[in-house]
């Protein structure tokens, strides 16, 4: 603290204190947000770039706190996974988001995907792909339209017991995308030695893909190399219509992102697939 003009004291580190108290709020009812059911699943749509049609939806979560407002994941699921609570609440995602698609094929959508983000944690459970195939099952819906998002950083950990787990997921018909590819440390090794079935290009590498001639064939070289590897390629956060000619042009197969929607609530999925997005 310091003391300005005449006897106030300005606490100069005011903002940091706050993120502390948010922070330890966070840590302190993240277990009561999974039990009171404060969580809520949004959708972004995926689009197929060749048909312009919607594939698919990435399941992202929020927490809708009656203190907070809503809660970004980027705030609580790292908090998630250093108290383990991202195990019950990333089975409750994927339950969740197989609900969702089951409504959805009912709804007579039946060519649709969902996507779902997957922590290591949850990997690293012995019974990861039982419960997998369970909630599938339950949910009623097939293995060919259920997609889990996985991030390099996940692969770095205890590579052998994650890579087997995901040989048995991809054998049952799952998907797995790698997410954020690009971002890190990429090894091509994964590529080569792990089932993947789609590559998402960082969001980095699609905000510049209008800037400089170096930052496009950075997104072209994903995109074969994807192709080369028969894998879908799919650009996460495309904002510009700019971006989208781009990525249409040079053959990366679906695109995610602001231009299209940003991620909805179940109810606006339904009315927007029944109004204007059911082409
Ligand atoms: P992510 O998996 O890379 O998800 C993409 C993020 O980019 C989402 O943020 C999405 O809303 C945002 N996004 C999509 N299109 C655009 C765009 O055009 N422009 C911009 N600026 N942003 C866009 P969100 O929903 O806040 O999620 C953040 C991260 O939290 C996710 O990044 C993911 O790592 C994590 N996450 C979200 N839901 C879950 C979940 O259910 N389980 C786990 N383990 N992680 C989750
Ligand atoms: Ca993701
Ligand atoms: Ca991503
Ligand atoms: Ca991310």
């Amino acid at each position: 603290a310091k003391e300005s003009g005449r006897n106030r004291i300005v606490f100069y580190n005011e903002p940091m204190n706050e993120d502390i108290a948010k922070r330890m709020y966070i840590e302190k009812n993240l277990w009561l947000a999974l039990v009171n059911n404060e969580f809520e699943l949004y959708y972004q749509p995926q689009l197929d770039l060749e048909t312009d049609c919607i594939t698919g939806f990435e399941a992202l979560i929020r927490w809708n706190n009656s203190e907070l407002g809503m809660i970004s994941p980027d705030r609580f699921i790292s908090i998630a996974e250093d108290t383990h609570l991202i195990i019950p609440i990333g089975m409750w995602v994927l339950k969740t988001a197989c609900s969702f698609l089951y409504k959805l094929h009912q709804l007579g959508y039946q060519e649709l995907n969902i996507a779902v983000n997957i922590s290591m944690l949850q990997l690293l459970q012995e019974d990861f792909v039982t419960m997998v195939m369970d909630t599938i099952t339950d949910a009623g819906i097939n293995a060919k339209h259920l997609e889990l998002e996985i991030t390099e950083s996940i692969l770095m950990e205890s590579y052998e017991t994650i890579a087997g787990k995901l040989k048995l997921l991809r054998a049952r018909g799952i998907n797995i995308a790698l997410d954020d590819f690009g971002k890190g440390y990429s090894s091509l090794n994964y590529l080569k030695l792990l089932p993947i079935t789609t590559l998402k290009i960082d969001k980095g590498f699609i905000d510049t893909i209008t800037d400089s001639d170096k930052n496009k064939s950075f997104a072209d070289l994903i995109v074969n190399l994807g192709k080369s590897l028969n894998l879908s390629v799919i650009a996460e956060g495309v904002e510009t219509s700019e971006q989208k000619d781009y990525l249409v042009k040079h053959k990366c197969n679906k695109m995610q992102g602001y231009l299209f929607s940003k991620p909805l609530p179940e109810y606006e999925v339904v009315q927007k697939m029944s109004e204007k997005w059911n082409k």
